[in-house]
């Protein structure tokens, strides 16, 4: 093969312009949330990669529901952006990047959905917990239910979140987290619909930023989903 490249095969909208601006709002984890980040943080399980599982699903669900309303005549911010998701992989500074351009996070939904267990496998996760010790649960409940986006917090150490809703008029927003208490939320510029997690990894997840190493596992995982993937700029 060769491994010659040409500006065709690029394509990205990923554009590095977002930052936080103004002050943010500080908010506790919901009780259950902590619970379950101190578990997936701590875990031991081997298979941190479905983390990328989980944030490409997200992603695509996000996607799918921008689709639906655009289907349905609904008005959407920025109607004439591409349905897609990137990854991008900084090996210098060690991070994970995923975007898409589906239908984005509203201040309130930012609080009600990555700030409280909402769905149905995180309460599985918990009620287990309930029944079993630390150490049983961490090595194979999280695979077994999987933890969604608290998942990120297995190779991150801190996660950025950069969203705007396709409701037009939406602010661009961040919200931050380290996972342990609490996480911030504040607005944001040079924000594009959609969602963009930046995962800041963890000194032993450091091979999540090697763009050879996520490519497998987006290849693994992009059969499911409906849109193009690119990495670094490259239709995986
Ligand atoms: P689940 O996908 O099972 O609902 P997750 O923990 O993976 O659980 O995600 C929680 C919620 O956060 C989602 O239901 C969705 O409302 C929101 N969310 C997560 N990622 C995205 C994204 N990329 N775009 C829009 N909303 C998202
Ligand atoms: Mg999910």
């Amino acid at each position: 093969t060769t491994t010659q490249e040409t500006d065709e095969d690029y394509h990205s909208i990923i554009k590095n312009t977002e930052r936080g601006k103004g002050p943010s709002d500080k908010h506790e984890f919901q009780a259950e949330t902590r619970q379950l980040l101190d578990i997936v943080a701590k875990s031991l399980y081997s298979e941190k990669e479905v983390f990328i599982r989980e944030l490409i699903s997200n992603a695509s669900d996000a996607l799918e529901k921008l689709r639906y309303l655009q289907m349905t005549g609904v008005e959407v911010a920025d109607g004439d952006t591409p349905l897609e998701i990137h990854i991008a992989t900084n090996d210098d500074k060690k991070t994970f990047v995923i975007q898409d351009t589906g239908v984005g996070l509203t201040r309130n939904e930012l609080v009600d959905n990555l700030g409280t267990i909402a769905k149905s496998g995180s309460k599985a996760f918990i009620e287990q917990l309930k029944e079993k010790t630390e150490a049983t649960v961490s090595s194979n409940l999280i695979g077994q239910f999987g933890v969604g986006f608290y998942s990120t917090f297995m190779v991150g150490d801190n996660v950025d979140v950069y969203t705007k809703s396709y409701q037009p008029g939406s602010p661009a927003l961040k919200w931050s987290s380290d996972g342990s208490g609490a996480y911030e939320v504040s607005e944001a510029e040079g924000v594009q619909r959609g969602t963009k997690i930046v995962v800041h990894l963890k000194g032993d997840s450091y091979n999540y930023a090697k763009e050879e190493v996520i490519k497998d596992v987006v290849k693994k995982y992009s059969n499911f989903v409906g849109v193009p993937i690119y990495l670094n700029g490259k239709r995986v």
